[in-house]
């Protein structure tokens, strides 16, 4: 399985490219926030749970997100090319479990792609996107600047993890959408996908 984890701070794009590549490679395109948001809007007990972490813009437990991403690779794995994981893994144990779970299947994590997009372009377009997105957490600049610190603390020391491994490249994720897909798919190709 061609298993992809598309990485980066919030804001930095990774949503918009993941769609576009899962179209263009055929992979399941997993974004632990949309199943999150999914969770919130019908109002299931996780979603309650969640919604609370998720509008101080803070990470939910570690146990919820792993048992989330477990189910959808057992309901999923085998049947799909491959899976882009958007928003996930975003801690240390998250990445860790996410290994384990695909070794269970015989697979692994074949590349892991960042999108660079610095703090204040990041705060400019969530601001943005708070307009017309509806996410409670995409409008106040206090909380934004909390999820990127949050980022810098817990995820951004994931990448280190799959450096190791010779596993993690990273891209420019500034410029147009189209020019920065370009940069990832050749990024893609490169793996002889
Ligand atoms: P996103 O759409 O990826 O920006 O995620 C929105 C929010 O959902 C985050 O700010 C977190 O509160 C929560 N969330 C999404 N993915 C994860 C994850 N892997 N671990 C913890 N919390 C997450």
């Amino acid at each position: 399985m061609l298993n992809l984890i598309l990485f980066g701070p919030p804001g930095c794009g990774k949503g918009t490219q993941a769609i576009k590549l899962a179209e263009e490679f055929q992979l399941l395109h997993i974004s632990t926030g949309d199943l999150l948001r999914n969770e919130v809007k019908t109002e299931t007990p996780l979603g309650v749970e969640a919604k609370k972490f998720m509008d101080k813009g803070e990470y939910v437990p570690d146990e919820v997100m792993i048992g989330m991403i477990s189910n959808k690779i057992d309901e999923f794995a085998g049947k799909v090319k491959g899976i882009i994981f958007d928003g996930f893994p975003r801690t240390t144990p998250q990445a860790e479990a996410l290994d384990k779970l695909l070794e269970f299947k015989n697979t692994s994590i074949k590349k892991v792609i960042a999108l660079e997009v610095e703090e204040e372009e990041i705060v400019e377009r969530i601001l943005l996107r708070g307009k017309t997105s509806g996410r409670s957490d995409d409008n106040d600049e206090a909380t934004i600047r909390k999820r990127f610190n949050i980022y810098q603390k817990e995820t951004a020391p994931v990448a280190a993890l799959y450096a190791a491994k010779d596993l993690f490249t990273s891209v420019k994720g500034i410029g147009e959408i189209d020019e920065i897909f370009e940069l990832l798919k050749a990024e893609i190709e490169q793996l002889g996908a």
